[in-house]
């Protein structure tokens, strides 16, 4: 029988379509809304060169490998346009899908009789059962059409949310200046990553061409836009990546070799959160393997890439930014670029700016003069989702202190609802389908969820233990980024599956585990 309960998802880009088509298999009739007019979110708006860093064995969903045609590791954007539009028509997600309407304000409201404050509640319902939608509530969810021309309001009152809003877009980080030495101070252009992403090649091209351009940043994005503008330029117009702090890049292909080895002899090297004695002592034994490994790899990096000569060496271990999940891949004519000119690497803890250029270091000697600024400083992730709810309450659970997601998708004190896509991840796909599947058996009555305490406690839990690698580069959506299989685990067994998903026990200890392993989550009687 068809659960009469009404579910929205928020979103149509990978984490929507995946929990979609889950919860169409549990018999569910989602609707989801995107505000835009495609599916594929942060794929369907980047820049020409962007490619996946995660090689696409292990950014696949379980039962839906890539199509033949695409031989390459790491397909492009485009590519995976095509592969997720493909897998939206093979699973029936298309016709439950409202293109052009934005989720604006979602509110909870308690209905009568259930109206006792929720900050007292001990589990996610008011009453004593822990049923999802048994809370004693409804979500409106208020969603502006923004392709009408008048731009009609619609209310739609329903059982559970899904948000799959995405991290990397539509609020963007813009560092804060001192009145008159920001941006209004520049007479140049000065723009953000997102809004160079949705140019198009022609205008992006128009935009840079023969402008002496800074890019602002050290992660994929400021790389990746900072290459193509060298590309376009050559030495006569170098380009200038400006950075705070040097972190560690990977060739793709030693990407790919790690991302094959990510087994669970690996993960005995990392402390688990709650771990016994036996697996603590385990850890103690085999961690300083992982510690080899990491010198080594940040040797060998030494040794391909001029990291010395252009203050590139990081201050940091590169585990410590693994575990943050903050290591892009390197194009591989970066330096090519940097040795001939092309591109020019400037370290500064700060700047400021001026009529024609910036003051970095806010020195009265260090003028860089420049045209364009582009700034690939990140987006404004958690103000994003908290400024989606209405309520202060719930706004107040988002704020920055609060904890991490129980199971990186369950907010312990917002209830009838779930973040997917919030969770850093080599491999955010992977990530997500696991807690797809989990949140569509939860939702379909399949198993329940511990009291908020307990929830809270498990949360905590992971955050104690993942600082411990991240230090402070942790934020508390990168909690299983060194633990995937283990986490997976957790979620095997809430679904009563059978964690253990190869067929040897060699196997089952020193191959890579992928999404193809968690294939058929069939629960065990
Ligand atoms: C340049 C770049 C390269 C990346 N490379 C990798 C990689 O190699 N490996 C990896 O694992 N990850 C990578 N990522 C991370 C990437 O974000 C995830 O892999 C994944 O695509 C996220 O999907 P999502 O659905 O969670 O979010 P998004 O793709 O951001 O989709 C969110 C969707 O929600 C919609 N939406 C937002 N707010 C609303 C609203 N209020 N109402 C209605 N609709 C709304 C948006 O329009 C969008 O379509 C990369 C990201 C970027 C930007």
């Amino acid at each position: 029988m068809q659960p009469k309960q009404r579910v929205v998802i928020v979103g149509a880009g990978i984490s929507g379509l995946v929990a979609c088509k889950h919860l169409i298999e549990k018999g569910f009739d989602p609707i989801v809304f995107e505000a835009y007019g495609t599916v594929g979110g942060v794929w369907s708006r980047t820049i020409e060169s962007t490619k996946l860093q995660t090689p696409k064995q292990l950014y696949q969903f379980s039962d839906f490998p890539w199509p033949a045609s695409v031989k390459e590791t790491f397909p492009g954007h485009e590519q995976v346009m095509g592969y997720l539009d493909l897998y939206a028509s093979r699973f029936g997600i298309l016709p439950k899908i409202k293109f052009n309407c934005k989720v604006t304000r979602i509110n909870y409201v308690v209905e009568p009789g259930n109206a006792e404050d929720m900050s007292d509640w001990q589990t996610w319902s008011s009453s004593s059962s822990d049923w999802p939608f048994s809370s004693g509530g409804k979500w409106n969810v208020v969603v502006q059409d923004t392709a009408a021309a008048c731009a009609g309001v619609e209310v739609y009152q329903v059982d559970f949310v899904v948000l799959c809003i995405g991290k990397f877009s539509d609020l963007p980080r813009v560092p804060e200046f001192p009145l008159k030495e920001g941006p209004e101070a520049f007479e140049g252009k000065v723009l953000h990553s997102m809004d160079y992403a949705v140019m198009g090649r022609g205008l992006a091209a128009a935009l840079t061409r023969e402008k002496r351009v800074t890019v602002v940043g050290s992660q994929k994005s400021a790389i990746d836009i900072a290459v193509e503008v060298a590309k376009r330029n050559g030495s006569r117009y170098p380009c200038t990546l400006l950075f705070k702090t040097a972190h560690w890049t990977l060739p793709d292909y030693l990407v790919a070799f790690m991302f094959r080895n990510l087994s669970r002899f690996v993960e005995f090297m990392v402390h688990k959160p709650g771990e016994g004695f036996f697996l603590w002592l385990l850890t103690v034994l085999l961690s300083p393997l992982m510690a080899m490994f990491s010198k080594l790899v940040e040797t060998y990096l030494r040794w391909i890439y001029p990291l010395k000569k252009y203050d590139m060496v990081p201050d940091h271990s590169l585990i410590e930014q693994f575990a943050s999940c903050m290591t892009p891949t390197l194009p591989s004519n970066f330096y090519h670029a940097v040795e001939g000119g092309s591109l020019v690497l400037k370290k500064s803890p700060s700047f400021r700016f001026c009529h024609t250029g910036l003051i970095l270091d806010g020195g009265a000697h260090s003028y860089h003069p420049t045209d364009a600024v582009i700034f690939a400083t990140g987006y404004e992730s958690d103000r994003k989702l908290k400024s989606i709810f209405s309520a202060n309450y719930f706004q107040k659970c988002l704020a920055g202190s609060s904890y991490p997601l129980y199971r990186e998708c369950i907010h312990p004190r917002i209830p009838q609802l779930a973040i997917l896509g919030y969770a850093d991840s080599p491999s955010v796909l992977y990530t997500t389908e696991m807690r797809s599947k989990w949140l569509a058996q939860f939702l379909a009555g399949q198993f329940e969820l511990p009291t908020i305490r307990e929830m809270e406690d498990e949360a905590r839990k992971w955050e104690r233990c993942m600082r411990r690698y991240a230090r402070d580069k942790y934020e508390r959506y990168r909690v299983s980024v060194m633990l995937q299989i283990y986490c997976n685990d957790q979620l095997c067994r809430d679904m009563r599956c059978n964690p253990r998903r190869k067929n040897s026990l060699l196997a089952e200890l020193f191959a890579g585990y992928g999404p193809s392993d968690y294939e058929n989550l069939i629960p065990e009687s």
